[in-house]
């Protein structure tokens, strides 16, 4: 349990969050929906910076590796100037002159921007996100968001393996440069983590929907259940495409080698979550579907922390689990910002979470437990089944048996589980401190990389950002190849709607 002398003041107004007490029975959004008034509030508070460091254009790096800032380059000193204006539909036609799931950002988007908010200097920095949140969902809801289709077709196909943010992002964008874009996803809906992996209480998976219903009525062709390396080889794909996008994202498991891991009870993650969000999507549907993974009653370990292990607590907590307790080797973060992160980049400070603080309202405490070392799983009473885990705290030495009936691992992911793809490319999967202006194209050319399987796990905006910069690279890629076309224009259609850069 962290150590409460420590923990961080609160940055975010209040009202972001329904109260966990209420929220942790079902799994609805967290959050409050979007507030105009507290927008323009929040708005008002902007000092329009002459240089303002929430946008990355000062270039300067912060101690990840990377421009403090919103990582897509959100125009946010404009917004909030047009949201305190009442400008609405102005202030999201800036939005989404960046952003290409401001549905997603304004909810899962830990909001680098904020960090480097200069407000936030003296003060609770500008609520950024929320006024985020507020004009998107003023877009949705006055019809202002439409699928954007080109004025022409180029009579290129470019084809995006994956579905994830930075496949739709760049799918987006490759679509309303007058490509014809095909994205392949081997899953049953296309979302990528968006749809199996991010639990519905973070984002509603209608959501998710609506936003592919908004891309196929673009013009963008979905084909999910298609394993590209496995049921269409890459040779294929090659021939009948002028580029294609790997936009695989970094879902190959990181494993756990230690005694006992075999023994039933001891799940992934991804295999918890995804079975999670099927069977809620399946009784939304009328189905009756039960995840096979379940907490009810159940002493659950998660091992790992992060959004992974957050995720998994929150699930288990809806689910009725009997405690739940989240152990990671990492030590505790420092209750605010230290030396070792500087202003402009991330806080790097102790973050209470959505699901820690549910776990707090239903447990009485912080289910986190931070320098924990997993020795062992050891069998329970029931043969070849888990009863707990042996660990050691590393901060006294000591060893500790916490008992335990269901365990998941959330120890994170080492790169594009796309094995037979990479290979038949021979290109390989994530490359170490990529950023979205590096050059994306792998080892075969017309191939381009782009998200999670390029820069290893990271967080949607980043996604959005390889999305939106792999879509640049393969449409410069198209035009400076004046030779035939590798595929056949089957699908040219010469009397295009206009194009609505403003939907
Ligand atoms: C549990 C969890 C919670 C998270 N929470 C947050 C959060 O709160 N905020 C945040 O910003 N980020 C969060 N993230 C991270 C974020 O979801 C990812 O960084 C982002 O989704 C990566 O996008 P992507 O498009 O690169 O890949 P993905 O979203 O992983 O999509 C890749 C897709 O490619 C498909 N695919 C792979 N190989 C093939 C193939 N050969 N043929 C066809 N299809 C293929 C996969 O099935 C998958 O659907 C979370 C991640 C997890 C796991
Ligand atoms: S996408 Fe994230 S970093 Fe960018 S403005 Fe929105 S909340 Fe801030």
């Amino acid at each position: 349990m962290p150590d409460s002398s420590s923990q961080p003041e609160p940055e975010q107004p209040p009202a972001t969050l329904r109260p966990a007490s209420i929220r942790l029975n079902d799994y609805y959004e967290v959050y409050r929906p979007g507030d105009a008034d507290e927008a323009v509030r929040e708005g008002r508070r902007c000092m329009n910076c002459g240089a303002a460091f929430c946008q990355p254009s000062g270039g300067y790096v912060a101690n990840n590796g990377r421009p403090a800032g919103c990582p897509i380059d959100n125009k946010i000193p404009e917004w909030n100037e047009l949201v305190t204006q009442d400008r609405w539909r102005e202030a999201y036609e800036r939005l989404a002159l960046t952003n290409n799931l401001p549905e997603v950002t304004s909810r899962l988007c830990p909001a680098p921007c904020q960090d480097a908010c200069i407000v936030g200097l003296n003060d609770r920095p500008v609520g950024i996100k929320r006024i985020e949140r507020a004009i998107s969902d003023r877009a949705f809801d006055e019809g202002w968001v439409q699928p954007v289709t080109p004025a022409r077709r180029t009579g290129r196909r470019v084809a995006i393996i994956g579905s994830g943010p930075a496949g739709l992002t760049a799918a987006d964008q490759l679509n309303r440069l007058g490509h014809r874009v095909a994205v392949f996803e081997r899953s049953d809906r296309p979302g990528g983590l968006l749809m199996y992996g991010v639990p519905n209480m973070k984002l509603d998976k209608s959501l998710v929907e609506r936003r592919i219903d908004l891309l196929t009525k673009a013009g963008i062709t979905f084909r999910t259940g298609v394993e590209i390396g496995v049921d269409v080889g890459a040779a294929t794909l090659l021939a009948e495409h002028d580029a294609v996008v790997l936009a695989c994202g970094a879902l190959r498991a990181r494993e756990l080698d230690i005694p006992g891991r075999t023994l039933r009870g001891v799940h992934r993650a991804m295999d918890y979550l995804t079975g999670s969000t099927r069977a809620l999507m399946a009784s939304k549907g009328g189905g009756a579907e039960a995840p096979r993974i379940h907490a009810q009653g159940k002493d659950v370990i998660i091992i790992g922390g992060g959004d992974t292990g957050a995720d998994c607590i929150a699930t288990a907590l809806r689910q009725g689990c009997r405690s739940v307790r989240n152990i990671t080797r990492r030590p505790q973060p420092p209750g605010r910002r230290d030396a070792a992160h500087p202003w402009p980049g991330p806080t790097g400070a102790l973050q209470m979470d959505y699901a820690h603080a549910e776990g707090s309202v239903r447990f009485g405490e912080d289910p986190r437990d931070f320098e924990a070392q997993p020795l062992a799983f050891l069998e329970g009473d029931a043969a070849g089944t888990v009863g707990a885990v042996r660990v050691r705290w590393l901060d006294t030495g000591e060893a500790e048996t916490l008992p335990a009936d269901l365990v998941i691992l959330a120890i994170g992911f080492t790169g594009a589980d796309a094995e037979p793809l990479f290979a038949q490319l021979g290109v390989r999967s994530v490359v170490p401190r990529a950023q979205p202006h590096d050059p994306m194209e792998a080892a075969a050319p017309g191939v381009f990389m782009a998200g999670d399987c390029r820069i290893g796990p990271s967080l949607a905006v980043h996604a959005i950002a390889e999305g939106r910069a792999a879509a640049e690279q393969v449409d410069r890629y198209l035009k400076s190849r004046d030779g035939p076309r590798r595929s056949q224009p089957r699908d040219l259609q010469p009397h295009a709607p206009p194009l609505n850069m403003m939907a």
